[in-house]
């Protein structure tokens, strides 16, 4: 069976803050912010797995009301999300993803990016790609004041082989 997940994240941009992207570190006068690290790829990933796999989502699996994931690595809760997954017999085929902020600019570190999700969804890069977009000036996202990710993944319960399995 196949079965597909949407996951969708926004984080407001302030000063003082990291901006991070599916756990990459980027150089910016303004970083996420969160409860967690703020990391939004990896929070609208996580949900894109847990969503194919009708299993839960972020909010309620890592509740921003517990002091637990206060300051959290998203990266780990991501690796914590697609065990879960895992653990239901899921693996990803692929996933696919876009960032859209008006600075910095996403593709200088898309491979870095590319590389960091594919080490905890225990993947090949090829498996997994992010595309960047500016908000044209308009709205929050295009004004500087929010980043959004979005992501769709595909999931599949059949073993595969070029998955390190
Ligand atoms: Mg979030």
């Amino acid at each position: 069976m196949l079965k597909v997940g949407l996951g969708r994240d926004l984080h407001r941009l302030v000063k003082g803050r990291r901006f991070l992207l599916g756990g990459i570190e980027i150089p910016a006068k303004r970083g996420e912010l969160g409860h967690s690290d703020g990391d939004a790829l990896a929070h609208a990933v996580c949900d894109a797995i847990l969503g194919a796999a009708a299993l839960d989502d972020i909010g309620s699996l890592f509740p921003p009301s517990g002091q637990a994931w206060k300051d959290a690595d998203s990266m780990e809760l991501l690796r914590r999300a697609f065990a879960v997954a895992k653990e239901a017999g899921w693996r990803l085929i692929n996933l696919d993803c876009v960032v859209s902020c008006e600075e910095p600019k996403i593709l200088p570190f898309r491979d870095s990016i590319r590389k960091s999700l594919a080490q905890s969804l225990e993947c090949s890069v090829d498996r997994i790609f992010v595309k960047g977009k500016t908000g044209e000036g308009l709205g929050p996202i295009g004004k500087g004041k929010a980043v959004e990710a979005l992501a769709v993944c595909l999931l599949t319960n059949e073993q595969l082989t070029d998955n390190n399995e």
